[in-house]
């Protein structure tokens, strides 16, 4: 079967892989399509080792074909995710509490093993989370990664109705991060980006009030505005936007990092003490967060933008990526006949 997979000199081949039979607790799923994300080009890119001939793909969703001994949580028939969390160990302090995705041996899709990015998949059953019916695939491979990513993190900011969430960064993860604050939650939102189509795209999208930080200074406009938010959600890659969010949250505040700029952010401590400012990391979310995030999705609540492409388009996505040519998410037709 058809699998893009990572090469030596840091590109991606469309291969021929045979898989291996399953085993105990596995299902094979027949892939519908992946979407494709950043994380795939720093995996491709070794920004995190070397993972020559490893299966691309963490925003995988495919129908079940077969399961393998012992899998009473799948059956053939079902639809079902291929996620960066894959598999943890079942058993450590993380994984028992609520906190599998810190377990520290986790397994990652299209990483530490062979992901959706191709015609079959081989997946833990367990870990493998059912997609509803109603909710579209090319929008499913889409909540896998970013949707649960953003729902998780809107969670963590534990907001109840009617309190003010400041987002920073309006692309692909902002938007649903917006979306799912007002539509499921019931926030009032900031938008702050420094793109104002985004904003745009925010003001029409529920937003209360938009920012662009290189025409005010969004702090003290917030502050001014709002009183000072409950808390704040950061998808923006740049050190500025974490250090603004600290300075835009009410005493008592939480600010969600979830972008991954590779720096240091600077707290003022005494800011941090007297008025209680909590500053949390979020790293995408549970089983159990995914089947929450796609229900909200198939109920109309939230909606990825997605464009269908081919598997043989994949080293032009990731030029276009790189180029940040992308607006919404690429996303593999695994059933495409070329
Ligand atoms: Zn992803
Ligand atoms: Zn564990």
């Amino acid at each position: 079967m058809k699998a893009a997979v990572v090469t030596k000199d840091h590109k991606v081949k469309i291969t021929n892989k045979t898989l291996r039979p399953l085993k105990h607790g596995e299902a094979l799923l027949k892939m519908v399509c992946c979407g494709v994300c950043h994380t795939d080009l720093h995996v491709k890119n070794a920004d995190f080792g070397d993972k020559t001939g490893v299966t691309l793909g963490h925003e995988g969703v495919g129908i079940v074909s077969e399961v393998g001994p012992g899998v009473t949580s799948l059956k053939p028939g079902d639809r079902a995710s291929v996620a960066w969390f894959f598999k943890g160990c079942g058993h450590c302090e993380y994984c028992t509490t609520g906190h599998e995705t810190l377990c520290r041996s986790v397994e990652n899709a299209g990483f530490s093993v062979d992901g959706g990015m191709a015609e079959e998949c081989i997946v833990v059953a367990d870990y493998a989370v059912k997609v509803p019916d109603s909710l579209d695939s090319a929008a499913a491979s889409s909540i896998t990664c970013a949707g649960v990513t953003t729902y998780k993190a809107i969670k963590m900011t534990r907001t109840t109705p009617g309190q003010w969430i400041v987002i920073y960064g309006l692309g692909g993860l902002g938007n649903l991060a917006l979306q799912y604050a007002k539509n499921v939650f019931n926030a009032k939102v900031v938008a702050v980006d420094v793109n104002d189509s985004q904003l745009r795209l925010a003001t029409k999208m529920g937003a209360d009030l938009v920012v662009n930080p290189r025409k005010e200074d969004a702090t003290s406009v917030i502050q001014e505005k709002t009183g000072g938010c409950h808390a704040a959600v950061v998808t923006a890659v740049a050190k500025d936007a974490f250090n603004s969010a600290v300075g835009a949250v009410r005493a008592g505040g939480r600010v969600i990092a979830v972008g991954l700029p590779p720096e240091a952010m600077s707290l003022d401590i005494p800011r941090l003490v007297l008025d209680g400012i909590e500053v949390v990391g979020s790293l995408v979310g549970t089983r159990q967060d995914l089947a929450e995030a796609f229900q909200f999705a198939a109920e109309g609540k939230v909606t990825p933008k997605v464009t269908l492409r081919a598997i043989e388009d994949i080293n032009d996505i990731f030029q276009e990526m790189e180029d940040g040519k992308i607006c919404g998410r690429m996303v593999i037709d695994l059933q495409r006949r070329t």
